[in-house]
């Protein structure tokens, strides 16, 4: 396909095309229009909500110039929740709600409903339930970690604690007013899953002690070459390779990029050789 095609082409004779990746049959791809995620009151005013009132630490009300309003009821989670959590979040969105809940950035469970009774009998369950309601406004939002030593082979730290601490340690201000919203994002390692270098207000981020190589080490490869290289986040790991048959005797690791995140040694089959 040229540039020129692509420009005179209609979306429509695009999506007919063979090649687009909706046509190709080999690939599971699967369809889903995007007004199917999106609840019907949040259709009706897309791009019309204009007023936003927080009438308790835990439920903003929003309204549209239609008139119409919502409720969004915030549930403050951990980074790990069971599914019997979800399970009674999904029934109370369905008695209290519109049946609607929304995953926000920072971890947490919105429950949208279109009634302001309603929303401040569902605060009051999930309060009475022992779920932490709070974090809209000048307020704590959340602590925002990564999955850490459970599912991941990088972490320098472990996150879970570091946010149960600071959790135990500043919940008030999920509730208390502060001079803006506060943020906290914990990542284990530098590859920064859960933020830290991104816009927090505070970011913790578990790095190495050390950069994990010395001057003039090469690494000698016993693993499929292309594993290592594709192990390295920021591509600072490059192929040494026999001048006279071309094929890989080793990696060096450049230092321009690194990060020291550690991640190659999680690779089995690798040594150092001076
Ligand atoms: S930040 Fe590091 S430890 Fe955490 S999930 Fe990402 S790669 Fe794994
Ligand atoms: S420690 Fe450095 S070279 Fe190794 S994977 Fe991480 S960024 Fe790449």
């Amino acid at each position: 396909m040229s540039l020129t095609w692509l420009e005179s082409v209609s979306l429509e004779e695009l999506r007919k095309h063979p090649l687009h990746p909706l046509n190709q049959p080999l690939k599971m791809w699967r369809y889903i229009p995007a007004k199917s995620w999106i609840p019907d009151i949040c259709l009706r005013n897309y791009g019309k909500w204009r007023k936003r009132r927080y009438i308790d630490p835990g439920i903003v009300e929003v309204t549209s110039e239609t008139g119409e309003k919502l409720y969004l009821v915030k549930v403050i989670l951990p980074v790990r929740s069971s599914t019997a959590t979800l399970y009674e979040l999904c029934n109370l969105a369905d008695q209290y709600g519109i049946g609607w809940i929304q995953a926000s950035k920072m971890g947490n469970a919105i429950i949208l409903c279109n009634d302001e009774t309603k929303a401040r009998e569902l605060a009051k369950v999930l309060r009475d339930r022992g779920y932490l309601v709070g974090g809209w406004g000048p307020r704590l939002r959340n602590i925002k970690i990564c999955s850490c030593f459970l599912t991941c082979t990088t972490a320098v730290i472990d996150a879970v604690p570091i946010e149960k601490s600071l959790g135990d340690a500043l919940i008030d201000y999920t509730q208390k007013e502060l001079p803006a919203l506060l943020t906290i994002k914990v990542s284990a390692c530098p590859n920064a899953c859960g933020g830290g270098f991104d816009a927090a207000d505070i970011g913790i981020v578990g790095y190495p002690a050390s950069v994990p190589y010395m001057e003039g080490w090469r690494i000698k490869v016993l693993c499929p070459p292309r594993l290592l290289l594709d192990a390295c986040p920021v591509g600072d790991i490059t192929m040494i390779k026999d001048p006279k048959t071309g094929r890989p005797i080793g990696a060096e690791i450049r230092g321009m990029t690194c990060m020291a995140c550690a991640r190659i040694t999680q690779i089995p089959n690798i040594s150092k050789n001076s």
